[in-house]
């Protein structure tokens, strides 16, 4: 009797034992053994005898050229001042080529005269860099898409979103920083409604070959208030409203800034650019 107790435990025991044995793991999986070695980058200036001395490293041509950052009234020797605030005789409007008209104020700003429609610089420019202010009214008014809309078009073609997202969501690739459908910022960072923003653009035009096929997209890394927005990011092509991006050739263009027809009252200032 006793033992058949015994064993009838240590069946129990030995059954729960194995029911509570861990699950065989799966099998790891089996790495492929073609994996090979990195690829070795070489550069031919830095091949030949290793150098022994720190002269042999050091160059003195081409030289950069000098440029003082603050001398154009802050902006820099080299740049073309695009606006000052002196006057729009730079611009015109982009449908028809007449004077632009839009509202010059004292404060050295201009502002979206709503319905006098896009207007743009008189120069086309190819790669560059842009400085551009823009403000969006301390008075709210609008939601999503129809608060505070404007852009700045980079050869008159891709548009860099203009909008106050401040509360104020909207899809991500057309918020503010935007490569308008295409990109969506990698940080939102406006300034409070009122204040003045700054964006600066590093732009690389795109590269078409004589068959009019695209070998080179355009490029543009965008600082929004100081911080780093777009990544030198791909420009796939036109941002339009509906429809898909769309890369025809087309040499240099200028820089367009946009009505969006919806009393948008975005304000700019102090705009230069440096050609690349
Ligand atoms: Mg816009």
């Amino acid at each position: 009797m006793m033992n058949k107790t015994f064993i009838g435990l240590l069946f129990v025991a030995s059954f729960l034992a194995c029911n509570n044995a861990p699950k065989e793991t799966a099998k790891e999986e089996v790495v492929s053994d073609t994996v090979t070695s990195p690829e070795v980058i070489t550069y031919p200036e830095y091949s030949g005898t290793e150098p022994t001395k720190p002269e042999e490293t050091e160059l003195y041509e081409p030289v950069p050229p000098t440029v003082n950052p603050t001398e154009k009234n802050g902006a820099p020797s080299d740049a073309i001042i695009l606006f000052d605030g002196t006057s729009l005789d730079n611009w015109v409007n982009s449908e028809d080529g007449t004077q632009a008209d839009w509202i010059l104020n004292d404060d050295g700003s201009m502002t979206v005269k709503n319905k006098a429609g896009d207007i743009q610089t008189k120069q086309k420019f190819g790669d560059f860099q842009l400085h551009i202010e823009w403000k969006s009214p301390a008075e709210i008014q609008g939601e999503g898409q129809s608060r505070a809309n404007s852009g700045v078009f980079l050869q008159g073609i891709y548009e860099i979103q203009v909008l106050d997202n401040n509360n104020n969501d909207t899809y991500t690739n057309g918020q503010v920083g935007s490569i308008y459908k295409q990109g969506a910022p990698l940080a939102k960072s406006s300034v409070p409604s009122g204040e003045w923003n700054t964006y600066d653009i590093i732009y690389h035009a795109p590269e078409f070959n004589d068959q009019g096929g695209k070998i080179k997209s355009a490029t543009v890394t965008v600082l929004h208030n100081g911080v780093l927005i777009q990544d030198h990011t791909e420009i796939k092509g036109t941002t339009p409203y509906i429809g898909w991006p769309k890369n025809e050739p087309h040499g240099k263009g200028p820089i367009k800034l946009q009505d969006h027809g919806d009393n948008s009252r975005v304000s700019y200032r102090n705009i230069w650019l440096r050609e690349l």
